[in-house]
């Protein structure tokens, strides 16, 4: 099978190498530096120019990494053309790309999900109330897309303030008004759960974890993933067959009533409340970083689960995974995540990586020279599997030693969390 894959990150280069390993030949367009089969004069939202591509090229199947495409309408640009894409249409991309739309849809459809309520940018006083009567353990949710800076977690009414003042700044020139959410604050351990669909059977990777912030046991500000793991040990069939009962089955019925089919990954985070799963927000992709783990972990042909669900026969196909755990670690640029960090970096020691060891690239280049360069906050990921976590955990950070550039940063205690108290 010939493959056009769309994306450039290492979640892309983890898709881009499994389809490989499947059998097929895959463009990623953009791609990158690090990722054999990159076209990278093609960005993966110029669509008029991914369908001349995939004609010259005779691509009949188009895979989608991240969600600016999908968001864009990739998979309505191509309804009717004999280019199939693995990826939802724009309208049931909303459930990701508008967080006020995606809770209405959970409460129309009865999805476990925190209390939330409504706002119109020119009601902060009101959404100022709704947080007190929350003594202040609210999580403010600005409505559209901030590439994950759009979500304040507050812990009293001064920090729910702040946080009003800086998604003012977010608000998008131009525009009258936007809206947010005012959300109860859950607690509990989080698990990314991460499935394939046709639009009537799900069939779930295995369950994971991401590591969002930057600094060791959870500190410091969020980034886009600084490493994940899985499968998760207290993620167990009990737990799973819950999450399937109160937000799996509810969301593929109600996509189904709205006639919204829902065709790709779809992704759920969650969190194991004391009162049992809460969905916290749909993606409407695979997650980055648990994308380089969970296809290292997958034994499956994903082109064959691909296939089957554009065939809409993924009941037919089952999922299986290789034993033992997965662990990714991201190799980022020192700096990362500010607004600006320095790249440009030479990066050295890939090949001295051990074979079962894998490096997925996203933010690398080749300078005029022709050297391998950084040249973005997550530079690479390394994954290495093991019979157990701990093994796979000293072999990632054994394997990741060896990979150098100036003022590399990772953290030391990806897969390392505490067991968490027992939920439900
Ligand atoms: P991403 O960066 O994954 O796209 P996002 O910006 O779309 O995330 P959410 O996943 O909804 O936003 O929230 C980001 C993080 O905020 C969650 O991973 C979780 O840690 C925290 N969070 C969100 N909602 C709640 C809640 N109701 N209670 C406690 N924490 C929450």
């Amino acid at each position: 099978t010939n493959i056009v894959l769309l994306g450039s990150g290492a979640r892309e280069h983890a898709l881009a190498w499994k389809m490989t390993q499947d059998g097929a030949r895959v463009h990623v367009l953009p791609g990158n530096a690090g990722i054999p089969g990159s076209v990278p004069g093609i960005s993966a939202t110029d669509f008029p120019a991914i369908q001349q591509f995939c004609q010259e090229q005779q691509v009949k199947l188009i895979v989608v990494g991240p969600e600016a495409p999908l968001a864009a309408g990739v998979a309505d640009y191509f309804e009717g053309s004999d280019i199939r894409v693995f990826g939802p249409r724009k309208a049931a991309a909303v459930l990701e790309s508008s967080k006020v739309w995606s809770k209405d849809f959970m409460r129309r459809h009865g999805v476990a999900t925190a209390r939330a309520w409504t706002f119109r940018s020119d009601q902060l006083e009101q959404a100022r109330a709704a947080a007190a009567e929350l003594q202040g353990h609210a999580v403010l949710k600005y409505d559209g897309l901030a590439a994950g800076k759009g979500v304040w977690v507050c812990a009293s009414e001064a920090e729910f303030d702040a946080a009003l003042t800086e998604m003012q700044a977010l608000a998008p020139v131009g525009h009258q008004w936007y809206s947010f959410l005012v959300e109860e604050k859950l607690t509990g351990p989080e698990i990314s759960i991460i499935g394939l669909t046709d639009g009537k059977t799900m069939r779930l990777l295995s369950p994971s974890q991401d590591h969002k912030q930057l600094l060791a046991g959870d500190q410091g500000p969020n980034t886009g993933g600084m490493g994940a793991y899985c499968p998760v040990p207290f993620a167990d069939d009990n737990v799973l067959a819950l999450v399937r009962e109160v937000i799996i089955e509810p969301t593929l019925r109600g996509l189904r009533t709205e006639g919204l089919p829902f065709l790709g990954f779809l992704y759920f985070g969650i969190m194991l409340t004391p009162t049992g799963p809460k969905l916290l927000e749909y993606n409407v992709r695979l997650g980055d970083p648990e994308a380089q783990v969970l296809l290292a972990s997958m034994s499956s042909s994903l082109v064959e689960l691909i296939t089957a669900a554009l065939d809409g026969r993924l009941a037919e196909v089952g999922v299986r995974q290789k034993p033992g755990a997965f662990v990714g670690v991201v190799l980022a640029s020192g700096g990362y995540p500010a607004a600006q960090f320095p790249t440009g970096f030479a990066i050295e020691g890939i090949d001295a990586v051990a074979p079962a060891t894998l490096v997925f690239q996203g933010g690398t280049k080749r300078d005029e020279a022709g050297q391998l360069v950084t040249s973005g906050g997550r530079v690479l990921t390394v994954v290495a599997g093991g019979p157990d976590l701990e093994v796979a955990v000293e072999r990632a950070y054994a394997e990741i030693k060896k990979v150098t550039f100036q003022d590399a940063y990772y953290r030391t205690d990806i897969g390392q969390r505490p067991a968490p108290e027992l939920v439900g």
